[in-house]
């Protein structure tokens, strides 16, 4: 998927203050920064870049949300050879989602270069057209382990011109247990490469890991990020039945624009998205039967606020990363503590603050005391009948996707997208939000009120000289 938005505005509490140009970057690459509204480091860019472009190996640890993938794509594209037809870079991450996404923030850094080949290499996709893509040579790969391992067995991926590999969410690749692929991986590689590894949290193994294969590597932890944490925590005391019903009136009341929901079960999350809908809420659910065309497009409405809450079990929100979640509902509580510190710690990212509401029956206070000792926290307790059911229409999502038929195979880029809208249709550049291409598809957000419009201009004008088949979903 290849994916713009809007330059957000640099998040004051995380920023660092030092500007990108006292690094040894490209004129291209400082430019292409201050395109991107990335106008000084992040506490973490500040630490690492430097070690980093100095060819040392390095260890960085950092929470979720704090820049990490910038504080590796800087390096990796500085150290590129673009006239070179060969993988000299490789970053591995956990899931395809966050391999999606790490190459979406590549691409976005990239923009000054037009050359770069990028592969994402994951399962679920077909082997043999990875394996065509690869013959016609690509600079980076980013992909899962077992996918990349399976390329390296087959002799399908070349790794003699290899001078960088990035493990990217050490921890969680080690929470999926691939820690033996890393390592078989790694052995593959060059020696004489550069390796940098990138976690959010620390646990024992990453330093075993690390030691198999990093050459004198430097350490760069910034964990007092970890504590300031802007999550707000309730806990609600319902009644089994009415678990379902108070969700709706704690999304009533709090307004979040996007919401994840999490269940214990499948069938959970199916009464529960039953009982949104009733009450006119929009949702949606991931659920590990999906294909991966279905899963792709319920995780870019979500991404780009057209739809508000997304209900998922722990299994199947497996790796989603989405920036900015104002709310995390448990709707049923999770016996394991570890897990719902995960959960919820995925809201109240970067200088936004987030909501953590989790309801909870009586039988759930075992858990809850869990929680609480595990969190060294207090729980604060509310009743339901505090929730207010004020204004109804701002629940409603703020965009609409539209999807028009033709993708990455295509050569549609986001500017041929930006371009059809805010030129010939008119629009600014605010009424428009992520625009993201698959190999297939194109998907624009776009401002709810403007929707209906858009998809008649799209359909009455042309993107890239074609007509496109287009609709909203
Ligand atoms: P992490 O990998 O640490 O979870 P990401 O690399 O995904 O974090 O970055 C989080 C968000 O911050 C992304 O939306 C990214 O575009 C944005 N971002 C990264 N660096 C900067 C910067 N220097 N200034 C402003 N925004 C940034
Ligand atoms: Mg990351």
């Amino acid at each position: 998927m290849t994916d713009i938005t809007r330059p957000s505005s640099p998040p004051a509490a995380r920023i660092s203050g030092r500007s990108f140009n006292e690094l040894p970057l490209s004129p291209g690459m400082k430019e292409t920064l201050r395109q991107l509204g990335y106008l000084t480091m992040t506490p973490i860019q500040a630490a690492s870049l430097p070690i980093a472009l100095a060819g040392r190996d390095l260890i960085a640890q950092a929470k979720t949300g704090s820049g990490k993938t910038a504080a590796f794509g800087l390096p990796l594209l500085t150290n590129l050879n673009p006239r070179r037809f060969a993988a000299q870079a490789m970053v591995l991450c956990p899931t395809r989602e966050l391999a999606d996404q790490v190459t979406q923030e590549i691409r976005r850094l990239a923009r000054s270069s037009d050359n770069i080949k990028i592969l994402t290499l994951c399962g679920g996709s077909i082997m043999r057209t990875q394996t065509s893509s690869l013959e016609h040579g690509a600079h980076i790969v980013v992909g899962t382990p077992g996918r990349i391992m399976d390329h390296i067995e087959r002799g399908t991926l070349n790794l003699e011109a290899l001078n960088m590999l990035v493990l990217d969410e050490a921890d969680r690749m080690l929470d999926m247990g691939f820690v033996e692929d890393i390592a078989f991986i790694a052995k593959r590689c060059p020696a004489n490469r550069q390796t940098l590894l990138f976690s959010a949290t620390y646990p024992d193994g990453i330093a075993r890991l690390a030691r198999q294969f990093m050459r004198d590597p430097q350490e760069v932890k910034l964990t007092g990020q970890h504590e300031e944490s802007k999550i707000r925590q309730r806990f609600y005391e319902v009644s089994n039945e009415d678990r379902l019903q108070a969700v709706g009136a704690l999304l009533k009341h709090y307004r979040p624009v996007s919401t994840l929901a999490f269940c214990n079960t499948k069938q959970q999350c199916r009464s529960l998205l039953e009982a949104l809908h009733a009450q006119g809420i929009k949702a949606l659910t991931l659920n590990g039967d999906m294909e991966q065309r279905e899963r792709d497009q319920v995780l870019i409405q979500f991404a780009n606020r057209s739809i508000s809450v997304l209900v998922a079990t722990d299994v199947a929100a497996r790796g989603l990363d989405i920036a900015q979640l104002e709310a995390v509902i448990n709707v049923d509580i999770t016996p394991d503590p570890g897990m719902h510190i995960h959960r919820i710690g995925r809201t109240g990212r970067a200088e936004e603050n987030g909501w953590a509401l989790s309801l909870c029956s009586p039988s759930d206070q075992r858990r809850v005391i869990d929680i609480a000792q595990m969190m060294r926290i207090k729980p604060e307790w509310h009743e339901l009948s505090e929730l207010k059911d004020e204004d109804e229409a701002k629940l409603i999502p703020p965009m609409v996707t539209l999807q028009m038929l033709g993708g990455r195979k295509e050569k549609i880029r986001p500017g041929d997208v930006l371009g059809a809208l805010t030129g010939e249709a008119g629009y600014t550049r605010e009424q428009i939000g992520k625009i993201t291409i698959t190999d297939q598809s194109t998907y624009v957000a776009v401002a709810r009120n403007i929707a209906h419009e858009a998809v008649r201009k799209l359909a009455a004008g042309k993107v890239k000289g074609k007509t496109v088949k287009v609709r909203a979903l």
